[in-house]
């Protein structure tokens, strides 16, 4: 069985090197779905609590929301870093909170002092949906992930270990047998 949550993130970008419209500087609102796949946990009867997943996909993907994402390549990069450095804001500004723990995997790097995400490839659907694969299949007992962004979207599935040990009393994985939410502790 399967629980299925879903995100949004706004962002900026191109496709640097592409014939088309989207070689031009860009945004979109992207919705991201994560399924995570497991047998029930009859204790809460769902597989994972969907808010959850959310919570811990936000905490590092909050780092693409109103953000710019751009190829390392791209020399768009340095020329907007520039305009940042002279404007006062490359390495932050009050207002900007809603920030996740930066982050470096070999296809992305983000800057969350500025709202940058710097990339190997292009960002396409397929190419978030290896990012976000990358960055969450740690912590999540992903199945399938889901992007669409304007016309287009992409799906990926993969293969799940399906043996989380999770709390009986709210749903999440347990750390080291005891659950950080609720303080569970597993016989
Ligand atoms: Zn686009
Ligand atoms: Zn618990």
């Amino acid at each position: 069985m399967k629980s299925i949550a879903t995100l949004n993130l706004q962002y900026a970008h191109r496709f640097y090197g592409f014939r088309g419209e989207a070689q031009f500087l860009h945004g979109h609102t992207g919705t991201l779905t994560i399924e995570v796949e497991d047998s029930i946990n009859e204790g809460v009867n769902m597989v994972f609590p969907c808010n959850e997943i959310k919570k811990t996909a936000w905490h590092i993907l909050q780092n693409f929301d109103h953000a710019v994402v751009l190829r390392e390549d791209d020399p768009l990069l340095p020329a907007i870093l520039n305009v940042y450095e002279e404007q006062g804001i490359k390495n932050g500004a009050p207002q900007n909170t809603m920030k996740g723990p930066a982050f470096k995997t070999e296809l992305a790097t983000a800057y969350p002092e500025c709202r940058l995400v710097v990339t190997k490839e292009t960002m396409t659907t397929e190419g978030m949906i290896k990012m976000v694969y990358e960055l969450l299949k740690d912590e999540l007992n992903i199945s399938k992930i889901t992007f669409t962004s304007g016309d287009n979207t992409a799906s990926c599935e993969y293969n799940t270990n399906n043996k989380t040990d999770r709390c009986p009393l709210c749903g999440i994985s347990l750390v080291k047998g005891v659950c950080p939410k609720c303080g569970y502790k597993k016989e």
